[in-house]
C-alpha cells in the first residue's frame, strides 16, 4: 500500500496531514510513504526529516495523486487534483461535505472512497479521532494569544513600585471545546474570566477553570440539544443572552465568542450596541466566523476597527499554530487509519459506525445520508 502526504494547496494553509514522527507505525506495517517536497515546511517539518523517517520524497505532485492508495489531507484537493486520483484510492481529511458537497463530485466519480474528519461520530470510541476538537483546542488558545497581543493592556495583575495594574477582563461566549481552552489560556495569563453558555452543564466546567459562569434564565426552555450540543433557541431566548452579552461586553477588555449550533449558521448574539459599548482598545475575536459569525458586524476573514474596538474574524486560526495543530491532526488521522489499514492492507468495513458516519462516498455512491441528500440537490439538473 502506498500512502501519499501532500503539500496543502489552499491559500493560507500551513498544516500538514502527517508529520515525520507519524510515519513510524505506518512503515512498521509495511506501508510505503511518499511525501511531496516541501509538504511540512510551514509546519516545521523538513524534507530531510521525512526522508530520515523513511519516506520517499518527490516534487512530482501528479504522481502522488495517480499512484497513492491512501491520501490523508488537511483540506479537500481541488478538482484538477481529484481528476488524477487512482480509482479505488482513499482520501481522508476536512473535506467540507456539508458546506461544499459539489466540490467533491470529481473524486466521487473516479470513484474513490472519501472520509471526512468533520463527520467522525463524536462517540467515546472515536474520541482519539476527533479532529474538530483538536482544532477547536488550538483555535481557543490562539484566539486569546492574538487578543493579548493586540490589547493595549497586560493580562495579569501586577503590583509594582509604580502602583498596581488590575488584571484584564475576558468574556468567553460559548463554553464548548474552543471556549474552555480560551478560558484556560486566559486564566493562565492571569486574566479575570467570565463565561456564558446556553448549556447549563457547561457551568461546572467553567467554574472548575477558575472563571465565573453567567447564568441566563432562558424563559423556561432548555439550551441543551441532542448529543450534548446546544439547541437552536427561539428569538426571545436568544434576546435574553444578547442583553447579558451587551452588559458584560461593556466592562470586558477582550470578548472571545465561539457559539455554534451543529448544522446551523452561527447564532447572532452580539449586537452592534454591544460593540459600541466596549471600551476603545478592546478586542473581540469571533471564532464562529467560518459559520457566519456571532457578531452582527462580523465579516468572515476580515479584521475591522470599529470605534476603537478591534474585531477579528479569523477563518483558519489552527493554521497560525501549524506545528502543534498538525501534530494533533496527525494523531487523529493515524487513529482513523487504524480502522481501515490492518497489517498494511486496506479493509473498509462500512458496518463500523465510525467509518459509515465519516464516509462521504464509497465505490461511486454517497454513504453518509446527510451528504447523500445534499449531493442529490447538487447533481439534480436545473
Ligand atoms: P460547538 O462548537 O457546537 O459550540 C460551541 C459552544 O457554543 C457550545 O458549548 C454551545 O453550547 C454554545 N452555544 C450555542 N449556542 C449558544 C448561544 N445561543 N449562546 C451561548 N452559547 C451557545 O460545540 P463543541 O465545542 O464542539 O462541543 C459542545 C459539546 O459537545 C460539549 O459539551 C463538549 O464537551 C461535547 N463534545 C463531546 C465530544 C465527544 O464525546 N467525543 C467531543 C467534542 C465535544
Amino acid at each position: 500500500m502506498l500512502l501519499g502526504v501532500l503539500k496543502e494547496s489552499a491559500p493560507g494553509e500551513t498544516r500538514v496531514a502527517l508529520q515525520p514522527e507519524s510515519l513510524k507505525s505506518l512503515l512498521a506495517q509495511g506501508i510505503e510513504v511518499v511525501v511531496e517536497a516541501g509538504a511540512g515546511l510551514a509546519a516545521g517539518a523538513s524534507d530531510a526529516a521525512y526522508a530520515a523517517a523513511g519516506a520517499r520524497l518527490t516534487a512530482d505532485r501528479s504522481s502522488i495523486f495517480s499512484n497513492a492508495d491512501v491520501l490523508p489531507v488537511v483540506n479537500a484537493p481541488d478538482a484538477l487534483d481529484q481528476a488524477q486520483l487512482k480509482p479505488g484510492a482513499v482520501v481522508i481529511g476536512f473535506l467540507r461535505p456539508l458546506d461544499a458537497p459539489g466540490a467533491l463530485i470529481t473524486a466521487i466519480d473516479r470513484p474513490v472512497t472519501l472520509f471526512s474528519m468533520e463527520l467522525v461520530p463524536r462517540i467515546s470510541r472515536a474520541q482519539s479521532m476527533d479532529a474538530l476538537s483538536s482544532m477547536a483546542t488550538v483555535a481557543g488558545y490562539k484566539a486569546v494569544i492574538a487578543a493579548a497581543d493586540l490589547l493595549p493592556r497586560m493580562f495579569p495583575m501586577m503590583m509594582t513600585a509604580a502602583g498596581t495594574i488590575p488584571p484584564a477582563r475576558v468574556f468567553v461566549i460559548g463554553a464548548g471545546v474552543a471556549g474552555l481552552q480560551a478560558i484556560a489560556t486566559a486564566r493562565r495569563l492571569g486574566a479575570m474570566v467570565e463565561a456564558y453558555d446556553v448549556r447549563a452543564a457547561a457551568g461546572e466546567q467553567v467554574r472548575s477553570l477558575g472563571a465565573k459562569f453567567l447564568d441566563v434564565d432562558l424563559g423556561g426552555i432548555s439550551g441543551e440539544g441532542q448529543g450534548g450540543y446546544a439547541a437552536e433557541l427561539t428569538e426571545e431566548a436568544l434576546d435574553r443572552g444578547r442583553d447579558l452579552i451587551t452588559r458584560t461586553a461593556a466592562h470586558s477588555d477582550v470578548v472571545i465568542t465561539t457559539a455554534q449550533v451543529p448544522g446551523r449558521p452561527a447564532p447572532r448574539l452580539i449586537r452592534r450596541a454591544a460593540v459600541d459599548a466596549m471600551r476603545p482598545g478592546s478586542v473581540l475575536v469571533d471564532l464562529a466566523a467560518p459559520a457566519g459569525g456571532n457578531c452582527e458586524l462580523t465579516q468572515p476573514g476580515v479584521t475591522q476597527h470599529i470605534g476603537g474596538v478591534t474585531l477579528l474574524a479569523p477563518l483558519n486560526l489552527p493554521a497560525e499554530v501549524p506545528g502543534d495543530a498538525s501534530a494533533l491532526y496527525a494523531r487523529n488521522i493515524l487513529n482513523f487509519l487504524g480502522l481501515i489499514a490492518k497489517k498494511g492492507a486496506l479493509t473498509i468495513d462500512l458496518a463500523d459506525e465510525v467509518l459509515a458516519g465519516a464516509c462521504v462516498a464509497h465505490e461511486g455512491k454517497p454513504v453518509n445520508p446527510r451528504v447523500a441528500k445534499l449531493l442529490e440537490s447538487v447533481k439534480a439538473p436545473a
